[in-house]
């Protein structure tokens, strides 16, 4: 996710902030002079409405602000006192933020593979990925499910499974803040949901931020400590051991604005997943949502044998028309996570997935001329 294609004005941009810039206009513009008017930068007001109002949007009893999706991550962790010799099992085809936590607490992140259509967790290696952890002596404490590109992941079996091996969950939603799974928003599913609003995810900032959800008073508590160097009463008195984790006030108000508009962006880019597929089932495997589920798509991700990936990738860039690879190497492949376990059975769907992946350009205001633009592009280089 971490790719902000800046291009020429011939180019298609990946993805558009300047065009959501130019919709927002004045109230971007008013909400940052309020905070510069009254100085409170730190833990200013707008940091407190803005928990508030994005709890109420999912649905969640708490919203604890922080600095990035991967503190949001960390500070989960932190709390529940997950350390040294607990497991926490991870999706290997994700962003190396997901496993990058578990190791920074001193924890063992396991990889477990992904269901095909979906591109999320498998249940199935889950359960595996326990076996295996506790086979080598360490103790299964938690799962982070992905809600990869946009779309929750299977948490029915996953909570079922997380209930017999004693696991706590650990939504990360950095992808798909706004996503649904029935009647519920993440933020309201699991008992922890991270999510991060680093500037290309689907609602972002000006910047880092990120959040967590939980309807767990104690969990919130202790998580607002430890984003001010574990505070007790007061500043000076340390309760834990804990980070410089907080958002800053100017990337509150920045996000009430863009808030505002956050639904009818999903509406927006919902329409722009469907014509694309329309566009394009023909001819690529286009990505699937479970029933009852709703993505805010984060990316739009094809399927295509590896060595016409590439060759697609090359025609399109040629054109103007940028991609990208998300991901290219899973986890378990990658140097830094070789000496950490995998679930019995490997994680063959990640590679296959690795190998396979392309993502199109995605955002809310990509106008139909341009999507035809790079529907038509698509399929002239695969030659349909
Ligand atoms: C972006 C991302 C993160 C990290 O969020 P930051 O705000 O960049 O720290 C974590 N997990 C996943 C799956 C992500 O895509």
């Amino acid at each position: 996710m971490n790719q902000l294609a800046r291009l020429d004005s011939a180019s298609i941009p990946f993805i558009d902030l300047a065009a959501q810039r130019r919709r927002l206009g004045r109230s971007i513009d008013d909400a940052i002079a309020r905070v510069l008017d009254h100085c409170q930068f730190i833990l200013g007001p707008e940091v407190r409405a803005l928990e508030a109002e994005l709890a109420a949007f999912c649905g969640a009893r708490h919203c604890v602000t922080c600095a990035s999706g991967t503190d949001a991550l960390m500070l989960v962790l932190m709390a529940k006192g997950i350390g040294s010799g607990d497991a926490v099992i991870c999706p290997s085809f994700t962003f190396t933020a997901t496993a990058e936590v578990v190791a920074l607490v001193g924890a063992t992140p396991v990889f477990a593979d992904v269901e095909e259509p979906t591109f999320n967790l498998d249940a199935r290696s889950l359960q595996r990925a326990c076996a295996m952890a506790r086979r080598l002596g360490l103790r299964p404490k938690a799962v982070i499910p992905v809600d990869l590109f946009g779309q929750p992941a299977d948490y029915k079996s996953i909570a079922a499974l997380a209930e017999s091996e004693k696991l706590f969950v650990l939504d990360d939603a950095a992808q798909a803040f706004g996503a649904s799974c029935g009647n519920q928003r993440l933020g309201a599913i699991a008992p922890a949901t991270a999510t991060s609003f680093f500037p290309a995810k689907p609602l972002g900032c000006y910047g880092d931020g990120g959040a967590v959800f939980t309807d767990d008073e104690e969990l919130a508590r202790i998580m607002r400590s430890l984003r001010v160097h574990g505070e007790g009463r007061d500043k000076y008195e340390g309760a834990r051991i804990g980070l410089n984790g907080r958002m800053d006030t100017l990337q509150a108000a920045v996000l009430i604005e863009k808030l505002k508009i956050f639904p009818d962006e999903i509406t927006a880019r919902e329409r722009i997943a469907r014509r694309y597929s329309a566009g394009l089932s023909d001819i690529v495997t286009v990505p699937t949502v479970a029933d009852g589920a709703s993505s805010v798509w984060a990316q739009y991700t094809i399927r295509l044998a590896s060595c016409r990936r590439d060759a697609l990738a090359a025609a399109l860039r040629q054109q103007g028309i940028p991609t990208a690879v998300y991901y290219p190497i899973p986890l378990h492949r990658q140097q830094i996570y070789r000496d950490f376990p995998i679930a019995e059975g490997g994680a063959p769907v990640s590679e296959r997935l690795a190998e396979e992946v392309i993502s199109l350009p995605m955002h809310a205001y990509l106008d139909e001329v341009t999507q035809d633009r790079i529907i038509e592009a698509v399929r002239h280089s695969l030659g349909a």
